[in-house]
């Protein structure tokens, strides 16, 4: 059986965009409870941006913290259960990055689904679709926004909740939002794209629909972190944009590999947050990646990031195992990178020696 895709069903895209968010909303009023919800990264609080927010009196205006950790199951219950103390919201607009929009798709499917979010970490899960999601990102790299999942934390396992409910309705992609991410969160963003792309393409559930995206992707890529005129400029932003979300549906019709596998053990672990997990795990995948690691290294020296080298001398082994435990639960990565009988390639002491040369 073949994959059923759902997409994002309507998209603004352009400078200064995020001024019509207002009017988006405004067309959803007079649904449910009648009350908007904005889900904002609460670095924005005390930002222009924070102040840009188009709440009326009825509406809840909530500030996340999204600094100390990547979104758990418990911090998504906690904003559900606050606002269904007002009621039933007519829609949720998340503006912020992968975090916020993760909280944003599952804080809207939560609000219809009873009990706690870490029940539905996993597959199909979900029993009822979530109110009217808008996201709004403002760093570019996850795909977070054209994505099927939203990827939580929880008791037991870092696992999105999947299914055709948790794709946003609409988003609104504004470059200007984009313009001041500190460099190195730009890039470790960033690369995330750029390893989606390279994931994606290397393995089994690759094909023509996935490569179309992930080649535009890459260009793309190459021109913003490589080429003469990378960096972060004007026209950069909005190149970024586009190619987080091809890489984003590049992904979504193939799959990850190798580094995801092991980016999601290192984010349970340490709680390194996802970009920069992936930086520290690609840094190695040489022998699994060998033309990607190449030209990613050549993007980190060009930006001179700083990369921890080495991170391993300090980890316990039962951290290690951990971690692998967590990766090699992760099948459909593995699979994908190394085909159907991948267990005979992996198994968790491979894994452990792959955290160990990071
Ligand atoms: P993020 O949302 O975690 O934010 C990273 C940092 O950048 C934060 O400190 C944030 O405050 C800051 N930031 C955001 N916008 C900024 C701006 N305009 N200016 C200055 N600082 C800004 O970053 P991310 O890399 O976009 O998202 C990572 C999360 O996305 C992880 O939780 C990961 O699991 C998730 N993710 C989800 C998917 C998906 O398909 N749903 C895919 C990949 C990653
Ligand atoms: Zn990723």
């Amino acid at each position: 059986m073949l994959k059923n895709f759902k997409n994002v069903e309507k998209t603004v895209f352009g400078r200064g965009g995020f001024d019509q968010l207002g009017a988006i909303v405004d067309e959803r009023r007079s649904e449910n409870d009648c009350f908007t919800v904005f889900l904002v990264d609460n670095y924005f609080e005390d930002k222009p941006l924070g102040q840009r927010i188009p709440s009326k009196p009825d509406d809840m205006l909530l500030f996340v913290d999204i600094q100390a950790h990547e979104p758990t199951t418990e911090q998504v219950d906690t904003i559900r259960d606050s606002i269904l103390k007002k009621g039933l919201p007519s829609c949720i607009a998340g503006i912020g990055g992968g975090s916020v929009l993760d909280i944003c798709k599952a804080v809207s499917l939560m609000v219809t689904n009873e009990g706690s979010s870490s029940l539905y970490q996993g597959l199909n899960l979900i029993k009822k679709p979530g109110v009217y999601a808008i996201g709004v990102p403002t760093i570019a790299g996850t795909g977070a926004e054209v994505s099927m999942t939203a990827v939580l934390t929880g008791p037991e396992k870092k696992l999105g909740l999947k299914c055709e409910w948790t794709v946003l309705n609409q988003i609104l992609l504004d470059p200007d939002l984009i313009a001041n991410v500190p460099t190195n969160q730009w890039f470790y963003t960033g690369m995330d794209c750029y390893i989606h792309c390279i994931e994606s393409e290397k393995g089994i559930f690759n094909n023509a629909y996935s490569t179309a995206f992930g080649d535009q992707a890459l260009r793309l890529c190459r021109e913003i972190f490589l080429e003469e005129n990378a960096g972060q400029t004007f026209e950069n932003d909005e190149k970024l944009m586009v190619a987080s979300l091809m890489g984003g549906s590049s992904l979504t019709y193939s799959e990850v590999g190798v580094c995801h596998a092991l980016s999601y053990g290192l984010s349970y672990v340490f709680e390194y947050r996802h970009g920069f997990a992936n930086c520290i795990a690609f840094n190695q995948l040489g022998d699994y990646y060998p033309e990607g690691v190449r030209e990613f290294k050549d993007m980190v020296n060009r930006f001179q990031i700083d990369l921890p080298q080495n991170l391993s001398a300090d980890w316990s082994d039962e951290e290690v195992s951990r971690m692998a435990e967590i990766s090699i639960r992760l099948e459909h990565m593995w699979h994908h990178a190394f085909g159907e009988n991948w267990k005979e390639k992996i198994n968790i002491e491979t894994i452990k020696g792959l955290f160990r040369r990071m």
